[in-house]
């Protein structure tokens, strides 16, 4: 059976020019980039070289670009290292990714007070809510760019420019845009931003966090002088390579890619409105990244759903892959005031230009198949209302 890979979300695969920019530099240029040493310089060179190619592709300078384990660890950095003593206010969005949404909890233990910042129906931030939540005990505020679950692009340039003036860190979880939409940590007016390699066909264990020279953050990790000290540790080189690589690619091809997975998007939501009555779309219409599509299937519970369409050879999700195994309700979706119907039958798909036409139409195919075995046997009370269909 043809598997079809609807979860790139979660992960993507690497690109065959990435791995082959990363060989050389897992055999035979094996140098540690602080040794003084020729083969230490070799190495050293490829992995500023790499630092430069990011900050230019994400609107920083190399100087910014910290290199780490992924977006989880440039999270926690970032959250960890740019909350000053003494506590005070910490804002963070009511959809953040759990990397973002725990480090903030250990926080709230350590005495910060946190409040949280409200999204729409869309699941947008609002900005007035912003200006409303800052004071004077304001210390950091952190808002995601794209949801990982619904796709949602939050309105990070006008939310860092309510904190300008204050002496506030922003810091941005950029994992799920970078790659898909053009991304300026400069233009966007953060403190911080993270991203995540794997996700935009690069290699898994690698991100890194721009953060500002001029911030005040402290180190999480201690024991090197590596990165500027704030991140000590020898540097991957090879995985830094294919970082770079990827990112480049990403941008490359950016507008290619993009129009490609919008028509596959278009393709997939009416097939399914074709094929399966009764669906609700979770992802705003716009300003959203056509990758993601969060979709709920009323009469059906989603982990149901999700062993049924496994079985049949669509890979997706039923919300972030962090929280899969645990039966609770998305955050995000409530956040965003969905019915309960609607957040027990929400699945995730997220698409990627390497998905096929051919593979579009099998997928509505097998998901309609599987959601009306599923609404056959499920037990529906007289009177049930379904939500709004789109
Ligand atoms: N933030 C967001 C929005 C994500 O989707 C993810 C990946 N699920 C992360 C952070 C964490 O990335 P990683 O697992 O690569 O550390």
């Amino acid at each position: 059976m043809e598997l079809i890979y609807l979860d790139h979300n979660s992960t993507t695969p690497m690109l065959p020019e990435v791995v082959e920019a990363m060989a050389p530099y897992q055999a035979s240029v094996y140098g540690n980039p602080a040794s003084a040493h020729a083969a230490g310089r070799k190495a050293r060179q490829a992995l500023e070289t790499a630092r430069e190619q990011v900050a230019a592709c994400l609107g920083a300078d190399p100087a910014e670009v910290l290199f780490t384990s992924g977006a989880t660890e440039a999270n926690n950095l970032a959250l960890f290292g740019l909350a000053r003593q003494p506590p005070g206010q910490v804002i963070i969005s009511a959809v953040e990714h759990p990397s973002v949404s725990e480090p903030v909890a250990e926080l709230r233990r350590r005495g910060f007070k946190v409040d949280v910042l409200p999204v729409n129906g869309a699941g947008v931030a609002c900005v007035e809510a912003l200006s409303a939540l800052l004071g004077p005990a304001t210390r950091l505020a952190t808002v995601m760019l794209a949801n990982n679950e619904t796709g949602a692009i939050q309105p990070v340039a006008a939310l860092t420019q309510e904190c300008k003036g204050r002496d506030v860190a922003f810091h941005c979880d950029a994992a799920q845009a970078a790659g898909k939409i053009p991304v300026s940590f400069h233009t966007l007016g953060a403190t911080s931003l993270s991203v995540s390699a794997h996700k935009f066909h690069g290699p898994k264990g690698i991100g890194a966090l721009l953060i500002r020279t001029s911030a005040r953050v402290r180190p999480t990790l201690f024991g090197g002088h590596q990165q500027r000290g704030l991140r000590p540790g020898t540097e991957p080189v090879a995985l830094a390579v294919g970082l770079a690589k990827a990112l480049e690619l990403a941008y490359r091809d950016m507008q290619q890619r993009t129009r490609q997975v919008a028509k596959l998007r278009e393709r997939f939501l009416t097939g399914l409105c074709r094929d399966t009555n009764r669906i609700v779309l979770n992802s705003p219409a716009e300003d959203s990244l056509p990758y993601t599509l969060n979709i709920s299937f009323p009469g059906c519970q989603a982990d149901l759903l999700l062993m049924k369409l496994d079985l049949a050879g669509v890979a997706c999700s039923t919300g972030s892959a962090c929280s899969s195994g645990s039966l609770l309700p998305s955050p995000v979706l409530r956040a965003m005031n969905c019915p309960p119907e609607v957040f027990h039958s929400a699945m995730r798909f997220s698409l990627c230009h390497l998905n096929t036409e051919h593979e579009i139409d099998l997928a509505v195919e097998r998901i309609s198949a599987a959601v009306a075995a599923l609404r056959d046997t499920a037990e529906v009370s007289p009177g049930t209302s379904w939500p709004s269909f789109t």
